[in-house]
């Protein structure tokens, strides 16, 4: 979790903290106490989590410690499932993004640089990404590629991290098997809600999960 630099940033840091029940507090965009102790035993959980579950590269770690405890849990396992796939390495790339970076992700190849591609369907609140609860993998060849499915292998790693992934974790939910939209790199955790549910009960500060 970032900042607190602006209204939109606090509000969506309570939101945040009250949907996992480490803040009580008014969702109101103001900075309280109870927030930045809130901030710390996240910051406790995240570390926990991590001593226990297994430490994995900076820029994985970056991305985990983003997500929602539960789901903290859940991504670390699904990346240990990827050790099978040697000597392909297997990175967390992307975690939660507050509205905020999701509308500016939005942006891109609209009202932003309209020349490139687009990146992404979903406005702020409208992504998995907004809650806490999703991520995506970066699969790297031996030499630092990136697979970014542009070759044939690309697409079989992916689906071989995602049939070891979701035969060890039943908690995992993955892109992949999505019909109207595809996408292999995308994991989050099982619900049993969509987005629009999600968003509902993200905003009034209320837990999702069950
Ligand atoms: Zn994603």
């Amino acid at each position: 979790m970032k900042t607190f630099e602006t209204h939109d940033d606090v509000v969506f840091f309570q939101r945040f903290c009250a949907s996992c029940g480490l803040y009580g507090g008014a969702i109101d965009g103001v900075v309280h106490e109870d927030m930045r102790s809130a901030s710390r035993k996240l910051k406790e959980q995240y570390e926990y989590i991590r001593d226990n579950e297994g430490k994995f590269d900076e820029r994985s770690e970056r991305n985990i410690e983003s997500l929602l405890p539960v789901a903290q849990i859940i991504a670390r396992r699904m990346l240990a499932t990827s050790r099978d796939l040697y000597p392909l390495v297997v990175k967390i790339i992307s975690g939660t993004r507050t509205y905020a970076e999701q509308n500016a992700l939005y942006a891109i190849g609209r009202t932003i640089d309209p020349q490139k591609k687009k990146v992404t369907n979903a406005r702020g609140g409208e992504s998995n990404h907004n809650f806490g609860i999703a991520w995506d993998v970066g699969i790297f060849e031996e030499n630092g590629r990136y697979m970014d499915g542009s070759k044939p292998n690309d697409s079989k790693a992916y689906q071989a991290l995602a049939t070891a992934a979701k035969a060890a974790i039943p908690e995992l939910e993955w892109g992949g098997d999505w019909t109207s939209f595809v996408d292999p790199p995308h994991y989050q955790l099982k619900t049993g809600k969509n987005a629009k549910e999600i968003r509902a009960s993200f905003e009034k500060g209320l837990p999702f999960l069950s």
